[in-house]
């Protein structure tokens, strides 16, 4: 095998475990900080690992009744009109940081 063969496979290898590591700590700093929501963490860990990252449309994160994710379009929050009650307001940096659940931290191989 070649060396640039073996270099290949090593890198794909570590790469599922690099992007859930980041996307972690991504997801973990973005909404401590207040400066986005998960999903907007979850979009810049896609272009940050360059997976196709999908069209701006949002769609609604509530559930329905039959514990399904809903298909309508995002109006407000993420929700769409019919879901607005199910929205919760992120916790923000008014939580004493010592208090709020961190991600499990995942070892790094780096
Ligand atoms: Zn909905």
């Amino acid at each position: 095998m070649l060396d640039s063969e073996y270099g290949k496979l090593i890198v794909e290898a570590v790469r599922p475990i690099n992007r859930e590591y980041y996307a972690d700590k991504l997801k973990y700093w973005i909404v401590k900080s207040d400066i986005g929501t998960e999903r907007n963490a979850e979009l810049l860990t896609k272009k940050i690992f360059d997976e196709q990252v999908p069209e701006n449309k949002e769609i609604c994160k509530g559930r329905l009744a039959t514990s399904m994710r809903c298909t309508k379009p995002a109006k407000c929050n993420g929700y769409c009109g019919f879901h607005q009650k199910q929205y919760k307001p992120p916790v923000g940096s008014n939580v004493n940081g010592n208090r709020i659940a961190r991600p499990q931290n995942v070892p790094t191989l780096l």
